[in-house]
């Protein structure tokens, strides 16, 4: 079968970093689910469709075509980058996520990329739901603090400046909503290695999972 590497956790525990380096040092592609939860709430607030209104998500997201980019996502040819990672469309995206028939009408768009070398796939559920049968399972942790200190700087980078406390807010809202939703909710694989990287930088962490990867 072609191999897997799942990385899931919570919001901005650095997940889509890590997946991002370590689908570049294996040469294998890459799988950023949350983008396609973020597309759907992102074409949703563009036609009016109710965030909660299930059947109308699911008739919309049958009607488009989407394609993956390098930075993104190609929604009926027009490319969507940057749109995507606000803060309101990600809390949109969190919210949804727990509709059973948006998170079944992604599934084929997510196991179509699954093909020879490999693929890094990130998310909420890539071990438990969408890949259990991944190669390796990482489930990425960092402190609520830690998880929102870094959201603060990387937003800076944009030009965008925010408030810590306003993100911890925001962070623990949405923890709360992935991890008690009904369906696929956030919890590591049975057979997922726990990596909490609050004390790590970047290239640790890409180091001790590439060794448990080899190993
Ligand atoms: O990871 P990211 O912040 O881009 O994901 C946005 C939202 O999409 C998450 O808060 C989560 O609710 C949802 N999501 C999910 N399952 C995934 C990826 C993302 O439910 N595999």
């Amino acid at each position: 079968a072609v191999p897997v590497l799942a990385v899931d956790g919570p919001v901005a525990s650095g997940k889509g970093t890590l997946a991002a380096q370590l689908a570049q040092g294996l040469g294998y592609r890459l799988l950023d689910s949350g983008a396609l939860y973020r597309m759907t709430a992102w074409a949703a607030l563009q036609r009016g469709v109710a965030l909660d209104d299930e059947a109308a998500l699911v008739a919309m997201l049958a009607g488009l075509d989407v394609a993956f980019e390098p930075q993104g996502v190609r929604v009926n040819g027009v490319s969507v980058g940057d749109e995507l990672r606000s803060e309101a469309v990600g809390n949109a995206a969190s919210k949804v996520a727990v509709l059973p028939g948006v998170r079944h009408a992604l599934d084929g768009l997510q196991h179509s990329l699954r093909a020879l070398p490999g693929l890094v796939a990130d998310g909420r559920d890539m071990g438990t739901v969408v890949f259990p049968d991944a190669r390796l399972k990482i489930f990425l942790t960092a402190s609520a603090e830690s998880r929102a200190g870094r959201r603060h700087a990387q937003l800076l980078q944009r030009g965008i400046s925010s408030r810590i406390n306003d993100l911890l807010a925001d962070l623990r809202e949405r923890d709360a909503r992935d991890t008690q939703r009904a369906t696929h909710p956030l919890v590591p694989a049975q057979d997922a290695v726990l990596l909490d990287n609050s004390d790590l930088t970047i290239a640790q962490t890409v180091d001790q999972v590439l060794q448990v990867w080899w190993s």
